[in-house]
């Protein structure tokens, strides 16, 4: 048996070394591992009409602390039209990089549209499982339909993703990830599972963190079925940050520096193209998807550019339910800066999609808590940054827009919402239809403080924290139709799925009724 240094020297000294250039890392010319490369499995994802993007990272030993050797490594990938890897149309060699963790993020191009493709990955003579992806139906056509789930707050400690088992086995095109991949913090025992290292602050940690969910079979099984479409929230950094500015109010500069290893980590670890790649700490998460002339999704970041969380208390920044706070309302708040706010009116006014999604972090709709204990507005969502969601919702509602789906997650609960410029007025007319989809295992909120709030939120028609899983899409041209999955545990990794409830939209009719 090899220690851990002794695999590593292994894999260093029984290959030919080729040093590329002066800048390079030298290169592995016929890579052999110990143990199995492809232990975080394969993943797809930003699907275009023609492209697509092949990840998968090499990690032996993912949860080891010995790190791989500083050598880049080849990495052939094939993409085939079968699932046995008989039908080739592409295949190639990219390399694996020390840089970016022995990650590969392949951008295939010259693809049909609106077609299932097989794709595998070999290192030395080690094969990758198949994954299966999708690329987008051609631009200006109109696709009959769209099935497409979306998932988010996937705390490993508090489940089992039984949910991603489930959706691995859904019929869909695209899965969009809302965000909360990984959970920060330390190990927490107690749980159904335990996190493996301490609360990651920088790049080594943030990658053992990643490595670690990646490692789960059932959340593998997910990525292998079909294309991804990510976006993040807090919890890929840390909890409740807000741009450079941390709930404890850490250093920002110092912030920033761990920001920067957190967004590296992410794109190392999601099939996401190159642009994601953290350029001086900065990454442009927020980008468009056309489904045909069917859907056009526009996927916002709220968290890189936002303004602080209003009405700080005591020196702990933060999201709090606040029931006096005029800074709530300040008409310059912004939760998704000006460049992006900008951006996404521009591609709602040029969009001549017939379904226009805004997929994003959290719940749109205001939502007034209204409990004995508990009054008021959480800041940390779009109740902490008013004017910003007035802006947009206006925009909507001047432009005319139809057929505005919002969807989110954030909350650790379904919600399903009627969004409307004036919620305090009932009068007010509906201009959208938001979905909130639960967590994958990631706790609920107590029920009761949803299940009281309702009440007092006559366009909240749905809300209901008691239940994990995630949210199927089917959409037509006449009719939207959405589906609340749920598992019945997370703490176990074999719970069986069935439907918490299910919602029409028709088209031309803002707001969802239950069927
Ligand atoms: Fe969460
Ligand atoms: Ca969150």
């Amino acid at each position: 048996m090899l220690n851990r240094r002794q695999f590593l020297l292994t894999v260093g000294a029984a290959m030919g070394v080729v040093v590329l250039s002066d800048q390079s890392p030298p290169t592995l010319a016929q890579p052999q591992f110990s143990a199995y490369p492809f232990s975080l499995g394969v993943a797809s994802g930003d699907p275009g009409p023609d492209s697509v993007v092949l990840w998968t990272r090499l990690a032996p030993d993912p949860l080891g602390s010995a790190s791989m050797p500083e050598v880049s490594i080849p990495v052939q990938w094939e993409i085939a039209t079968d699932p046995h890897m008989q039908q080739t149309i592409q295949r190639g060699t990219a390399y694996a990089t020390p840089q970016w963790g022995h990650s590969v993020h392949i951008v295939i191009q010259n693809l049909p549209p609106g077609q299932w493709f097989w794709y595998q990955f070999q290192v030395g003579q080690e094969k990758s499982p198949i994954g299966r992806t999708r690329t987008m139906p051609e631009p200006g056509s109109q696709p009959e339909q769209l099935k497409f789930a979306f998932v988010s707050c996937q705390h490993y400690e508090q489940g089992y993703f039984t949910a991603y088992h489930h959706l691995a086995q859904e019929e869909l095109d695209i899965v969009f990830h809302l965000g909360d991949y990984i959970y920060e913090g330390d190990p927490h025992p107690g749980n159904p599972r335990l996190h493996v290292g301490p609360n990651p602050v920088d790049l080594e940690t943030y990658r053992l963190r990643y490595a670690l969910y990646k490692s789960d079979p059932q959340l593998q099984a997910a990525h292998a079925a079909f294309p991804f479409i990510c976006i993040w929230d807090d919890h890929e950094v840390d909890e409740d940050y807000a741009s450079n500015q941390s709930q404890d109010f850490t250093d920002p500069a110092a912030f920033r520096q761990r920001r920067k290893a957190a967004y590296q980590a992410y794109y190392e670890h999601l099939p996401l193209r190159p642009t994601a790649r953290s350029q001086a700490g900065q990454v442009q998460l927020f980008r468009r998807f056309q489904f045909g002339q069917l859907a056009e999704f526009c996927c916002l970041d709220n968290r890189q550019y936002r303004d602080d969380q209003p009405c700080a208390n005591n020196g702990k920044g933060g999201g709090y339910v606040v029931s006096a706070c005029h800074e709530r309302l300040a008409y310059n708040r912004s939760m998704l800066g000006k460049q992006q706010e900008a951006w996404l009116m521009q591609g709602l006014q040029n969009s001549s999609a017939h379904w226009h999604v805004i997929a994003q972090q959290q719940l749109m709709a205001e939502l007034k808590f209204g409990l004995e204990t508990v009054q008021g507005y959480w800041t940390d969502g779009w109740d902490g940054y008013v004017a910003s969601r007035q802006r947009v919702l206006q925009y909507i509602e001047q432009q005319h827009l139809k057929n505005l789906v919002v969807i989110g997650g954030d909350i650790h609960s379904f919600g399903v919402a009627d969004l409307k410029t004036n919620f305090q007025d009932p009068q007010s007319p509906v201009i959208g239809t938001e979905f909130v989809g639960t967590s994958i295992s990631s706790d609920g909120l107590p029920y009761v403080l949803y299940a009281l709030s309702k009440k007092i939120n006559p366009h909240i028609k749905f809300l209901d924290s008691r239940y994990r899983g995630y949210v199927v899409c089917h959409v037509t041209h006449e009719i939207w139709y959405t589906h609340l999955r749920i598992v019945n545990s997370v703490e176990h990794a074999d719970s069986t799925i069935q439907t918490l409830a299910s919602f029409q939209v028709n088209n031309g009719q803002p707001g969802a009724f239950k069927i």
